[in-house]
């Protein structure tokens, strides 16, 4: 069950709450923006669980990358856009392993959150 927080007294409330059960103050609907922070918060997560000390990278948000690996994939622009200059070249070099890597980015991108983080 997701939560939000109180505009009036800024406390966690359910997020198909009307009225905060807190203060009792009438809350509009602001469900986008908090889906947004729990999925920022799950990435804080996964950053803690990092073995591997990389560096974060981000946040990325996956339409904008879906959009440049479908259309301009094949030029490795995804690749710069999540700051792998190197991988980017590489795509630009090969097309993008003859599409193969272009097809394989977006399945991994299908499975991230709207908005995500990368780890190298
Ligand atoms: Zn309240």
């Amino acid at each position: 069950m997701g939560t939000k927080l109180c505009k009036n007294c800024a406390s966690k409330i359910p997020v198909n709450a009307q009225i905060c059960p807190n203060c009792g103050a009438k809350v509009d609907e602001k469900r986008i923006i908090i889906e947004e922070e729990q999925e920022e918060t799950r990435e804080e997560k996964e950053s803690r669980q990092n073995p591997f000390g990389f560096q974060k990278h981000g946040p990325f948000y996956k339409w904008v990358t879906l959009v440049l690996a479908i259309f301009l994939g094949w030029l490795g622009i995804h690749k710069f856009y999540e700051r792998k200059y190197y991988m980017g070249l590489l795509y630009l070099i090969t097309g993008g392993f003859c599409g193969i890597g272009i097809v394989l980015d977006i399945l991994v991108l299908l499975g991230k959150p709207k908005i995500y983080y990368n780890y190298y």
